[in-house]
């Protein structure tokens, strides 16, 4: 048993060679699990040595969408997060039995998260993503707290409803002191037939939202992607391998791989 002491999170100690990204969003269901998803891979299958950590504790579905079905397996008092398409990963999703909510207070949220960093044996990363829940709440001040060296990625749609809450999740990192690295607009637009694109969720929200965060943040925060909306995109995440490995070819995939890039 550990004593009183904090646990020793690797990723916030002093020299530590780890980029740390959480993925966040204003709304829920604009993309933000499925982008997390595809980004960890991407990375994974350009040579990096990724994890992911599902911070998303109420509403966890990355264990579904990178195709993980085995839980960690017990090393001494560590866990050892299992791996799927190279990336490692957790989630409270591998703890609950299948179909059970977890029904917690936020105290147990900022434990869980702890126990996540400190307890799991992630070895040397050189990337860790963290898909946050929608929305400013506790996870997001437990996040800047316990990793405060973690950048700030924010997923809207280019909806103006979508934005505007995106806006106020990207503004969180200004109390927080966290570095906001880009904007990531998905659903951008549904390609048709004939090749020319249907804006289902209107346009621009992406760029809004980088724009007025740059601003906000005095530092230029650039719009590093959007994502079309993608059947495959859907339906590969439903099927547990993420777009950019099922259909490495398709629009979506590219500009996925672009963002990854770009970080
Ligand atoms: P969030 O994490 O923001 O709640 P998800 O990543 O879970 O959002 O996405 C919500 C739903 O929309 C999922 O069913 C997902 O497969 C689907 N989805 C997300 N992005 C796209 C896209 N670009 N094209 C088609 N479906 C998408």
């Amino acid at each position: 048993l550990r004593g009183t002491a904090e646990p020793t999170i690797p990723f916030a100690q002093p020299g530590s060679l780890t980029k740390v990204y959480a993925i966040a969003s204003g709304k829920g269901g604009v993309g933000k699990s499925s982008v997390t998803a595809n980004l960890a891979v991407a990375m994974a299958a350009d040579g990096l040595r990724v994890g992911v950590v599902d911070a998303d504790i109420y509403g966890f579905s990355i264990p579904r969408m990178l195709g993980v079905t085995q839980p960690p397996t017990k090393l001494d008092d560590m866990l050892l997060p299992p791996v799927a398409h190279d990336v490692k990963v957790i989630s409270i999703g591998m703890f609950v039995p299948p179909g059970q909510p977890v029904v917690w207070r936020g105290p147990m949220l900022h434990r869980a998260l702890q126990q996540f960093l400190a307890d799991v044996f992630w070895a040397d990363l050189d990337v860790l993503l963290l898909d946050l829940p929608p929305g400013t709440g506790d996870i997001a001040i437990s996040v800047a707290q316990l990793l405060p060296t973690s950048e700030v990625l924010v997923v809207t749609t280019p909806q103006d409803a979508a934005a505007e809450v995106a806006e106020r999740a990207g503004s969180v990192a200004l109390q927080t002191r966290q570095h906001v690295v880009g904007v990531v607009e998905n659903m951008s637009w549904l390609e048709q037939p004939d090749g020319s694109r249907l804006e289902i969720f209107g346009a621009g929200g992406g760029a809004r939202v980088a724009e007025n965060l740059s601003r906000a943040t005095g530092s230029a925060v650039p719009l590093l992607g959007q994502i079309p909306l993608d059947v495959a995109l859907r339906q590969d995440g439903d099927d547990g391998t993420p777009v950019v490995l099922a259909h490495p070819d398709s629009p979506a995939a590219l500009a996925l791989r672009d963002v990854a890039r770009a970080l």
